[in-house]
């Protein structure tokens, strides 16, 4: 495998040598120089074809939703992205593959002010890994351990588009609009950043679904969390779905949904309103994610949603 070449073709070019990338791609390591006093939030995420997405999927959607989903872990944790490395393992070289992955992860790269610094290249089945460094201020970390009973709990954003997306295409329907939420997923970097700087202490992003991710923050907090189904934010086609008798799983359980999933006290994200999110529920003493229906009632709570094309 003409390895050099492929990297330099493809992979050199995504960075500029600045104050903090002292040395990117070509040399035995990157050279990093973090900002003054900050603080360093690493990610990585390994997507196997067959198992996270289709070898047969379009390349420029394997190139943009690996790098969301990593951008959404930094998002979850209130950190600024700065820098990545990427690890590709490719059965061969097909240069329309590599072009067409490149240009899907590129603009959203540059978006969000990200460094390609360095990586590995190799053959074998294909397989991609993402690691990501982020800035964040000390003390301003969104950590699944900080719920506390009396904090509410919000999302952002809308549940289930991403979920109901891939069942319908499953059944051979057309998701229409729904389909953008399931392939090109948009990291809630900013909101992120703007949570933390508001004091939310306890954040993590919703990648397994609802009752799943939500289950994590109670687990390590030691707390228990009540959710309402009818206050979860839905979109007019999630809502359509659920008038015409839909189940509510993909809304609670469907995964890949890539919001926030936050606690707070109510005081503390007041001033954030021109945000989308919604208040879903409250953290209380005990343990374990409850769901309540509009009359109060505890909804059996479903198993976490098969959400791989297998
Ligand atoms: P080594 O044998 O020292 O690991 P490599 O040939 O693997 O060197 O890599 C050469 C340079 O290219 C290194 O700076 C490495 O970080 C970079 N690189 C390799 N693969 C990638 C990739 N997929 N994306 C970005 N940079 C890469
Ligand atoms: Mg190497």
């Amino acid at each position: 495998m003409a390895e050099f070449e492929l990297i330099q073709d493809y992979f050199s070019g995504l960075s500029q040598p600045d104050s903090q990338v002292v040395l990117g791609v070509g040399d035995d390591c990157a050279l990093l120089q973090p900002p003054a006093g900050k603080r360093l939030a690493m990610t990585m995420d390994t997507l196997i074809a067959g198992r996270h997405f289709l070898s047969a999927d379009h390349p420029s959607g394997i190139g943009y939703k690996s790098l969301a989903v990593n951008l959404s872990d930094l998002a979850a944790m209130g950190a600024q992205p700065a820098w990545a490395l990427l690890s590709i393992s490719l059965p061969q070289i097909d240069h329309s593959w590599l072009e067409a992955f490149v240009s899907g992860f590129v603009t959203l790269m540059r978006e969000q002010g990200v460094q390609l610094v360095g990586g590995d290249t190799c053959q074998g089945a294909l397989s991609i890994t993402w690691q990501l460094t982020g800035f964040i201020e000390p003390g301003q970390e969104m950590r699944r351990s900080a719920a506390r009973p009396g904090d509410a709990i919000y999302v952002t954003g809308t549940l289930g588009d991403a979920a109901l997306a891939l069942e319908m295409k499953r059944a051979g329907q057309d998701p229409g609009e729904l389909e953008q939420r399931l392939t090109r997923p948009v990291p809630r970097v900013e909101e992120g950043r703007r949570l933390g700087a508001a004091g939310v202490r306890s954040c993590i992003d919703i990648s397994d679904g609802l009752v799943a991710d939500l289950g994590h923050i109670c687990k390590q907090s030691g707390c228990a969390a009540r959710v309402h189904l009818n206050r979860l934010p839905v979109s007019p086609r999630v809502r359509q779905y659920l008038q015409e008798g839909g189940d509510f799983r993909p809304v609670v359980a469907g995964g890949d949904d890539y919001e926030l999933c936050f606690t707070a006290s109510p005081d503390s994200v007041a001033h954030l309103q021109d945000m989308p999110v919604t208040r879903i529920g409250e953290i209380l003493p005990g343990e374990g994610v409850e769901l309540l229906d509009g009359s109060g009632n505890a909804l059996p709570l479903p198993p976490a949603w098969e959400h791989f094309a297998s």
